[in-house]
């Protein structure tokens, strides 16, 4: 990966990551613990709900299963009292005769008895008309004479009422001595038997059938009516039952169950005691959960939201209390770096944590304001000094030059003439000498002093040129009147009468060149200097101590003498 790669990815992860990012990631932490309790919270209201309708369905298939045992008992009762009233009389005609006679109509679950001889045929019924009827083919008949005991059959379509019924069949004892040669039958009506189960249906997601060992359907609650008599429709549940069955050694018990295109489901099942009917209760988890399965997905739509809200808020908040206030500062500084130097946090505008930091640029605000003020008068201080020589307390040469400067082109513009007075101090290096440096400092100040009264009393501009060279500026000044200044400055030095003992007049002298000019574009102010030195070294050659214009080599008597001239 490349450096630049590298730092592009950092700086993403830096944005992804700043301020903004962590406090999402603050709120999803504070709100995904909350979201994952309420989610296992609801999961495990699924959990004990199927457990519940489980349990309460295996509370109601054990009802039912003994409410088909008493139905199945009274049957039993009826036919073994049926035989024991066969074994009292030889004849069959008159046991038959008891047996219509004491038909009970107070058990309306038995359609019809009937005894069958040996051969398999009624011998006599409680319903005319069926004597004769061949039943031999019947295994329930089979299996009962050799058992002697009371055996149900599986789902039969009745000869006699011609429909479906659940026979039971039991062997008759013959006066005394044991001798099944008929048997007593009693047709159970399945409508019924759907009856008893009536508690069981109505839910959805369950379904409750009795079966028998063949997986016909024997009795149903009314919603699942229309099975009975039909095989089961998933031919996989029972197998599974009986395996189920098989692996235990119980007659009874529930597991879960994976069959046909259906999901995962709860089946509870018990045998029907004395047959080989099975009573099976199914539960189909997912319809049973299927409100508690939309209380989840609102739930969670519910969390979704509160979460988005809090996402939100969290990114309000920041906005609010974080990055507006660090934009308003941040906006501050860059306004006080541009100079503006007014500028204020104001306080309404930030919250109170953030006063410190508006109190710290309020006040450096101040302070650089205050500093700018000061080094502005500072600068202004440093300038002045820089444009003054301390020995004569006059301009120096700097400032000199930016005077000329600024005359210069006034004078340009105004078309006026100025001029210029190059001044020299005589033999000095032999003041020096005589005197001392210091003693030609003082003598400097005092030169400088006398050339400040000049100027002042002819508006002109004063300065030290540099060593013992001034010079004298003069505004609107014409030659006649440059070279008088020029006059009264040698005068005025005379005046001052400062002793030199190596000078020929005894006292310090000047000497004077004088340059006059009218400025216009075409010249340079460097003529004007140049006019006025050499003026000046003219007057050295005349013998120092005069005045002499430009263009002249004489000292006075005064002639009019220009630049150009
Ligand atoms: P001239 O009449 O031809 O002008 O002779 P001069 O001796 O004045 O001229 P020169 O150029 O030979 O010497 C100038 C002297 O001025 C030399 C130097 O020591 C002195 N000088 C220049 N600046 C200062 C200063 O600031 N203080 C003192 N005391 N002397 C200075
Ligand atoms: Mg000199
Ligand atoms: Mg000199």
């Amino acid at each position: 990966m490349s450096r630049n790669s590298y730092n592009r990815r950092k700086m993403k992860l830096k944005r992804l990551f700043g301020i903004r990012g962590r406090l999402v990631l603050l709120a999803l932490i504070l709100v995904i613990p909350l979201m994952l309790e309420r989610a296992r919270s609801l999961e495990d209201a699924r959990a004990k709900q199927i457990a519940a309708t489980s349990l309460e369905y295996k509370a109601l298939a054990n009802h039912t299963i003994d409410a088909q045992r008493l139905v199945i008992s009274s049957v039993e009762a009826v036919l073994k009292s049926s035989s024991y009233i066969y074994a009292l009389g030889t004849e069959i005609s008159q046991p038959c005769m008891v047996m219509r006679a004491s038909f009970r109509v107070d058990l309306p679950w038995i359609l019809h008895l009937s005894i069958v001889d040996r051969a398999g045929r009624i011998q006599c019924s409680t319903l005319p008309g069926v004597t004769g009827l061949d039943l031999s083919d019947r295994q329930y008949l089979k299996k009962a004479l050799v058992s002697r005991s009371l055996v149900l059959s599986d789902y039969v379509l009745s000869r006699v009422v011609h429909r479906p019924v659940l026979m039971a069949a039991y062997p008759l004892k013959t006066s005394g001595k044991e001798h099944p040669g008929a048997i007593i039958v009693a047709s159970i009506n399945l409508g019924w038997m759907s009856s008893v189960m009536r508690e069981l249906g109505g839910r959805p997601g369950v379904t409750a059938l009795l079966v028998d060992s063949n997986g016909v359907v024997l009795a149903a609650p009314d919603d699942l009516a229309s099975t009975v008599t039909h095989p089961l429709a998933d031919k996989a549940l029972l197998p599974a039952v009986v395996a189920h069955e098989n692996s235990t050694g119980v007659q009874s018990g529930s597991f879960t169950y994976r069959g046909g295109n259906e999901g995962k489901r709860t089946v509870s099942f018990a045998r029907l005691p004395g047959s080989t009917a099975r009573l099976i209760v199914s539960i189909d988890e997912a319809a049973i959960s299927a409100d508690i399965n939309r209380e989840i997905r609102l739930a969670y739509i519910q969390l979704a939201f509160v979460c988005l809200l809090v996402l939100l808020g969290a990114l309000l908040v920041v906005e609010g209390l974080i990055m507006r206030p660090i934009q308003i500062l941040a906006g501050i500084a860059q306004k006080l770096g541009r100079g503006e130097r007014d500028i204020r946090a104001a306080r309404h505008e930030l919250p109170t944590e953030f006063m410190p930091l508006a109190r710290a640029f309020n006040t450096m605000a101040t302070q650089l304001t205050t500093r700018e003020s000061e080094l502005l008068a500072s600068n202004n201080r440093l300038s002045v000094i820089a444009t003054i020589d301390t020995v004569s307390g006059l301009a120096n040469r700097r400032g000199f030059q930016s005077r000329l400067d600024f005359e210069w082109h006034k004078a340009d513009q105004t078309d006026t003439e100025l001029a210029l007075l190059m001044i020299d101090v005589d033999h000095f290096k032999l003041y020096n000498d005589n005197y001392g440096h210091l003693e030609g400092d003082t003598c400097l100040a005092r030169l400088g002093e006398a050339l400040a009264g000049i100027a002042a009393r002819t508006t002109g501009f004063a300065a030290r040129y540099g060593g013992e060279e001034f010079c004298v500026l003069l505004p609107d000044t014409d030659v006649v009147r440059a070279m008088e200044i020029g006059e009264m400055v040698r005068s005025a030095v005379h005046d001052l009468a400062i002793p030199h003992r190596a000078s020929a007049s005894q006292n310090v002298t000047l000497s004077v060149g004088v340059a006059v000019t009218r400025p216009n574009p075409t010249m340079r102010i460097a003529d004007l200097i140049e006019a006025a030195d050499a003026a000046l070294y003219a007057a050295k050659h005349a013998g120092r101590d005069c005045v002499i214009e430009h263009g002249r080599h004489d000292p006075p008597p005064p002639a009019r003498i220009s630049m150009a001239g």
